[in-house]
């Protein structure tokens, strides 16, 4: 009996160190571990914490980007308020649950671009159209790429002398209810920036007007100790590089990957191929996370990846690359069906996001496995 206890013992002793050891390790090898998804509508908050607590705190996912952009029930900016608005107590509950599961969650505002989708402008160029960058484009009644305006999604003007003050308390706001220490501000996919029309834009160096903003909402959270997240397509040039205008940039941009603060993370999002990029933006002593979607192979190979670039980088930049992030495209609640439903049948393929999700977390602890294993 007293041999079979010490078994017991024995077993749980070594259960337990090997799962310490194996959490220390991952924190070590894939430092960020994140989920960018849509707010949740205000009727699935609580089945989101739900989710959040038993299918995702569990994968060991230690950062979520919430894109809360104007639905929230801002007492800054009341006239911002989109529709379908978190409250207060909404975001607390969302809060508590992340804090709790030693997750670091952060809100996302979409900053400079994506101010339009489709044919429908964005809260901010809804209430405050001088802020366009373009209000010398028309928004269309039947939204279609290609356009004779190449409009993708409207920007605001980095340059407008009032806009700063208004997205700087939507932000504060948004920060201070998450509890946060990092905003996201998007800043992806800027088609329109330095117009030709924009009195106080036009012909200037587009790379120098993105860094610029960067520098600006950097600032701004680097008073009250916050970190600002970005996407990274457009320090990436597109053109030479065969990326693409969506992924990487068209319109000079990517030259600011040399002038923006080095303390600005980085998330370098590829779906449809595992691009080697975050080679670029580490070695430009900046903090880098791939981000993938709903290719599963894709997403194998990136993690795999950001292993061994890890592993192969020179001291002075290993901690540049910091991890994954698996976005989610579409609702929330879309993926939480996703997910549910793969737990009834394995093979159900839905639009492969929590597939994505699934492989990104599996490869994660398959590399932590092999390296522990090593030892
Ligand atoms: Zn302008």
């Amino acid at each position: 009996m007293k041999k079979f206890i010490l078994f017991l013992f024995l077993s749980f002793a070594g259960f337990a160190f090997s799962l310490h050891a194996q959490t220390a390790a991952i924190d070590t090898l894939f430092p960020v571990r994140g989920l960018c998804l849509e707010a949740p509508y205000p009727n699935s908050v609580d089945s989101f914490i739900i989710f959040l607590d038993k299918e995702i705190a569990p994968k060991k996912i230690n950062t979520i980007i919430l894109r809360v952009d104007y639905r929230y029930q801002f007492e800054s900016h009341p006239e911002l308020i989109d529709t379908m608005p978190l409250t207060k107590s909404d975001v607390k509950k969302i809060v508590a649950v992340c804090r709790k599961n030693n997750i670091r969650i952060m809100p996302q505002i979409n900053l400079l671009g994506h101010q339009s989708w489709a044919s429908q402008t964005g809260k901010l160029l809804q209430v405050y159209p001088e802020f366009d960058e373009t209000p010398q484009v028309a928004m269309p009644e039947k939204y279609t790429w290609p356009n004779p305006d190449e409009l993708y999604c409207k920007s605001y003007c980095p340059l407008h002398p009032n806009v700063h003050k208004i997205i700087f308390d939507v932000m504060d706001e948004l920060c201070n209810v998450f509890e946060a220490d990092a905003f996201h501000a998007g800043m992806d996919e800027v088609f329109y920036l330095g117009d030709n029309n924009c009195p106080r834009c036009q012909g200037r160096d587009k790379a120098e007007l993105f860094a610029g903003e960067v520098w600006k909402i950097r600032n701004h959270l680097a008073e009250k100790n916050r970190r600002l997240w970005i996407w990274g397509d457009r320090l990436l040039e597109g053109k030479i590089s065969g990326l693409g205008m969506w992924e990487a940039s068209y319109n000079n941009t990517h030259r600011a990957v040399d002038i923006i603060p080095k303390d600005v993370f980085v998330c370098d999002w590829h779906y449809e191929k595992p691009e080697k990029t975050p080679v670029i933006i580490a070695s430009k002593g900046i903090q880098v996370a791939t981000a993938p979607w709903r290719n599963a192979d894709v997403t194998a190979q990136q993690v795999k990846d950001m292993a061994q670039f890890r592993n192969d980088a020179a001291p002075q930049i290993k901690e540049n690359y910091a991890g994954l992030v698996q976005t989610v495209w579409s609702p929330t609640v879309f993926f939480m069906m996703e997910a549910y439903q793969t737990k009834k049948d394995k093979n159900f393929q839905g639009m492969g996001v929590w597939k994505s999700f699934l492989t990104m977390c599996e490869q994660m602890d398959a590399v932590v496995q092999k390296v522990t294993a090593k030892k």
